[in-house]
């Protein structure tokens, strides 16, 4: 078996999994989340009994102290985080973000860094790839890495750099050749930097406050130094890594996205049978049960095409077809349930103690990040149809 082969997860252990996740959960309340949304704080306590239990380490082999499950099992945790009302933004690169060094690092950088990654004694929870002027034209950026005898030394900056001031290690893509607009996706390259090394000696982080409470960065790379030992695989062949990545992060997204409308469908539901307008539950009335409903049977269909996809991956199928149709359904699902979710509470849905304005705010992250709705249907158009490239 490869090193990268995962062990399928049967029903049982899913459901173990699962349940193990709830218990946990629990010790993390809706109050918890709310009281680090108002504080724009990280739920350390909550990575940290993740970590504990071994969860953020499932799709790690277990020559190298992981779990050896597959995405069926990390789809089913991230899931279960996000039904109890939580979030595991905060956590999720810690278990797909080592997939880069796992599939394409060398015997030494693996051993070196994913028993500890596992283990959690290093976070690897950074992954610089966006930068202001790009945007979605990843081959546009312009972080430069030049080669310099054992060393490189980069230069540029990236945006939205989520958990960098959270790990110890930053999976970066750079460039180390200028853009040939013959092969615009050639010359770019990936290394693992090490965060505690370069941190005050030309790396620089800057919190980014957003809409959300989400620990994100601006970074800023001015002569930065690293060891040339820090380059993943081969030089030049770095969006190649990044894309295999992505797949798994799409399907584990949408899982998160199930998580979400599972959470916003049941709590519009209780409102919708508890309040009463009229004389009668405002669920008696059609306009408010229907989108409830609908939004319900959308995500039905979207948890399908979820695990479906997460299944294909798992058996080493290629899925980007269903990686990228499940992420697109899914974040639709939970946006129909959100929205619903704060239309049935009226005012209240307003009201922070209610969690749905939280929930409606995290969960519309999912229609931009890590990858815009309109990327995917350009995908799609073209990969899948077979039409014209748009962009
Ligand atoms: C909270 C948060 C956390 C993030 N974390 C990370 C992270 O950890 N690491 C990281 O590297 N990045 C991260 N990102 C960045 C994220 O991946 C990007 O925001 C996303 O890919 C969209 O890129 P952009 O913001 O540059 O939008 P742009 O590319 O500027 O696009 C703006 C809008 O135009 C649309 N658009 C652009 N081009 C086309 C086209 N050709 N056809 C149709 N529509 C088009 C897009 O769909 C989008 O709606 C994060 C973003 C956020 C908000």
């Amino acid at each position: 078996m490869s090193d990268s082969t995962p062990t399928p997860a049967d029903p049982a252990t899913l459901e173990s999994i699962r349940a193990l996740v709830r218990a946990l959960c629990r010790d993390f309340p809706v109050e918890y989340w709310r009281a680090l949304d108002r504080d724009k704080a990280y739920p350390t306590a909550f990575v940290a009994a993740m970590t504990k239990a071994g969860l953020l380490g499932v799709l790690i082999p277990e020559e190298y102290g992981g779990g050896g499950l597959g995405l069926t099992a990390a789809a089913a945790i991230l899931e279960e985080v996000h039904a109890s009302g939580g979030n595991a933004a905060a956590a999720h690169a810690q278990m797909y973000t080592m997939g880069t060094v796992l599939r394409h690092g060398s015997d030494a950088q693996k051993a070196r860094w994913l028993p500890q990654i596992a283990s959690g004694a290093i976070r690897l929870q950074a992954f610089a790839v966006t930068e202001p002027t790009a945007g979605s034209d990843t081959t546009a950026i312009t972080t430069f890495a030049r080669r310099d005898g054992d060393r490189y030394l980069v230069n540029g900056q990236k945006v939205w750099t989520s958990r960098a001031e959270h790990s110890d290690l930053m999976l970066l893509l750079a460039r180390t050749a200028p853009r040939d607009e013959a092969r615009k996706s050639d010359g770019l390259s990936v290394f693992l930097i090490d965060i505690r090394q370069a941190a005050g000696r030309g790396l620089t982080l800057k919190p980014l406050r957003a809409m959300l409470n989400h620990a994100t960065t601006e970074v800023f790379f001015d002569d930065l130094e690293i060891p040339a030992d820090c380059l993943i695989g081969e030089e030049g062949q770095g969006f190649r890594y990044i894309l295999d990545g992505m797949n798994a992060e799409r399907i584990l997204i949408g899982a998160e996205c199930l998580g979400d409308a599972a959470w916003l469908i049941g709590k519009a539901r209780d409102y919708a049978c508890e309040r009463r307008v009229f004389d009668r539950p405002i669920g008696q009335n059609q306009g408010v049960q229907f989108p409830i409903a609908r939004a319900y049977a959308q995500t039905h269909a979207a948890r399908l095409a979820v695990y479906d996809a997460a299944a294909r991956y798992d058996a080493g199928l290629t899925c980007g077809e269903q990686a990228n149709i499940s992420k697109l359904l899914a974040s639709e699902a939970s946006w129909a349930a959100a929205d619903t979710c704060l239309q049935t509470h009226g005012g209240f849905g307003f009201a922070e103690e209610y969690d749905v304005e939280r929930k409606f705010r995290e969960t519309r992250l999912y229609q931009v990040a890590p990858i815009s709705t309109n990327l995917i249907l350009a995908y799609v158009g073209e990969h899948v149809l077979k039409m014209p490239r748009s962009y």
